[in-house]
């Protein structure tokens, strides 16, 4: 059984897998496929590295940590009792509140018995004559599956900047995605950030109200609009409870899944009255709207997504009392939204407190950590405190974590490394048989947990088919594989955000390999994804193999 601590041969060809079903992680896919696997009445086992469920919102305890998402177009939809029992209190939910949301989902469907934490996994082969695969912890255990779902998420591979010195700081140093679960404080504290991307500005803004000194270190500024958040009371949650239907029914068909929808003109259509107008309003607005429902040429048309940029330019220099520091907070490299787009609440502010310095490592570049904190081209930086805000090996980044060897021995990161990202729907991988990804590369991602619900029902769905079909093995067709993979390139084709260096093309310099821009997301809109990944399932799945 799964609790041998001794690492085993898989079974021999006519031997029974120890499960039906794999699963690894317990993030919010991994829980999910969990419940749709046991409704199908399939042994399915979960590994977590944590040791508790949520996957990002268990690893991601940040200070400032919330989502970008409204609250409850972020959570599960798939059970009408979930949706009755839960009230989200605010509408941008802080991540206390959704690791206990997970937690609950957790409890009320019953899903710990099976799922083991504690249990990072270090390695997954195939054998083809067992048709199942061995999954290998860190600890050395294994087990068998017939089946392996990858549920590890895109954003899960904390990576930290590749700078000279690091284990030589003597003093506190967190990653934001390995945050601590002890309280860590910034009372009196002097503390240094390096990085801001999302997170670096949702701790920044957090930490600088009490820290004694804060120096961020910026290296490419990113385009930031206001979250404005706010309480929900038990009124308000009735009337948002009520709206559910709808709410989710707009979220399939808005292009990200977000409740946020693109507006259907141009930016040249309308006056430039009527166009700051807009602008104005969207700024004002909660959430994405700004980034996901603005003019529908914005992230297409340079021009239209210069003038979108003007003006978020001239907020910030409206915000920011140092004409100097206003200017290093202004993107010079990549218009507005083509970069994810960090959601604020007065964090442009924070650079008029006296206690909060900004340093442009374009300008100064950090030339090593020492002993005390962070040495760049001009001086030291002395710190208590140093906080790496730096980001993800993404999307492909904790598959490439794993070992993952398919048929002929073929390791899938090298297959990606000397081929390039190829895949059947983001779902699966040609040498890999029987291995599903949930919100693989190539999928739609947007509004995640949107994107999740259809993307684990989906897999169940085929291992569903397969199992009561009697098969023991599931394989992309190449040709399949190849269709899906040019259908890709060519949803991304035209589009901005592609022409730009971040986590979603793939890029990260801090990750050997990983220099240089790659198609890592499914850019065409969700309603076309799920339509295609349908008309594959209506048809009896012929772009697989079944044996
Ligand atoms: P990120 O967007 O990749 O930002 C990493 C930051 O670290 C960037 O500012 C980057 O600078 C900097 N950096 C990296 N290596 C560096 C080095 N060697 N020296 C100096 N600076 C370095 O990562 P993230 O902020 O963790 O966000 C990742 C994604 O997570 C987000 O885009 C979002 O999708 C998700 N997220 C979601 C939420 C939410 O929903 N509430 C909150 C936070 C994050 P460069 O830009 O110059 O590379």
């Amino acid at each position: 059984m799964a609790s041998s601590q001794q690492v085993r041969s898989a079974p021999a060809p006519d031997a029974v897998p120890d499960y039906d079903v794999i699963i690894i992680g317990a993030g919010i896919s991994g829980l999910y496929q969990l419940l749709k696997l046991r409704e199908l009445g399939l042994r399915a086992r979960v590994y977590e590295a944590g040791t508790g469920v949520g996957g990002t919102w268990y690893w991601n305890r940040y200070p400032g940590a919330r989502f970008d998402s409204e609250s409850y177009s972020y959570g599960f939809s798939f059970s009408q009792e979930l949706l009755d029992e839960w009230d989200w209190s605010e509408h941008f939910s802080p991540q206390p509140e959704t690791e206990r949301y997970l937690n609950f989902v957790a409890d009320k469907f019953d899903l710990r018995r099976d799922i083991q934490f504690s249990a990072r996994v270090a390695a997954a082969r195939f054998d083809a004559a067992a048709r199942a695969w061995t999954v290998t912890l860190e600890s050395g255990e294994s087990a068998t599956g017939r089946f392996v779902v990858t549920a590890v998420g895109p954003l899960s591979a904390p990576t930290y900047p590749r700078i000279e010195g690091r284990d030589s700081y003597q003093g506190e140093a967190y990653h934001t995605g390995l945050w601590p679960k002890h309280k860590v404080t910034f009372e009196g504290k002097r503390v240094g950030v390096i990085g801001t991307g999302a997170t670096g500005v949702q701790a920044i803004q957090e930490i600088a109200k009490t820290a004694g000194h804060l120096t961020v270190f910026q290296r490419r500024p990113n385009w930031c609009t206001p979250l404005h958040n706010r309480p929900i009371d038990s009124a308000e949650m009735r009337e948002i409870r009520k709206g559910y239907p709808e709410l989710f029914e707009r979220c399939r068909e808005t292009a990200a899944c977000f409740i946020h929808t693109v507006d259907p003109r141009g930016t040249f259509e309308v006056s430039d009255e009527e166009r700051e107008a807009f602008y104005e309003h969207l700024y004002a607005s909660p959430g994405f709207g700004i980034w996901q429902g603005n003019f529908r040429d914005m992230l297409t048309d340079r021009a239209a997504n210069a003038l979108a940029s003007k003006f978020v330019a001239r907020k910030i220099r409206e915000r920011v009392k140092d004409p100097k520091v206003a200017e290093m907070l202004i993107p010079k490299d990549h218009g507005f939204g083509t970069r994810r787009v960090p959601q604020e609440t007065r964090y442009y502010e924070v650079y008029n407190q006296p206690n909060v310095e900004l340093v442009s490592i374009l300008e100064t570049p950090i030339e090593r950590i020492t002993p005390k904190g962070v040495k760049t081209s001009e001086r030291e930086y002395e710190f208590d405190l140093l906080v790496y805000a730096t980001g993800f090996d993404a999307i492909t980044g904790s598959l490439d974590r794993i070992d993952i060897v398919g048929e002929d021995g073929v390791k899938l990161k090298d297959k990606w490394r000397s081929e390039g990202l190829t895949t059947f729907v983001g779902v699966m991988i040609e040498k890999f048989p029987n291995l599903f990804m949930d919100v693989g590369p190539h999928t739609a991602l947007g509004n995640i947990p949107r994107s999740i619900e259809y993307n684990v029902e989906w897999v169940a769905d085929l291992i569903g088919h397969a199992h009561k079909s009697g098969h023991t093995y599931v394989a992309a067709r190449p040709e399949a594989v190849k269709e899906w993979t040019e259908f890709v390139a060519m949803k991304g084709e035209g589009l901005l955000t592609n022409e730009v260096d971040s986590w979603m093309t793939g890029v990260n310099l801090n990750v050997d390999g990983k220099e240089k821009r790659i198609l890592a997301r499914y850019s065409g809109t969700a309603p076309e994804y799920r339509a295609w990944c349908d008309d594959v399932a209506a048809r009896g799945y012929e772009e697989l193999r079944f044996d």
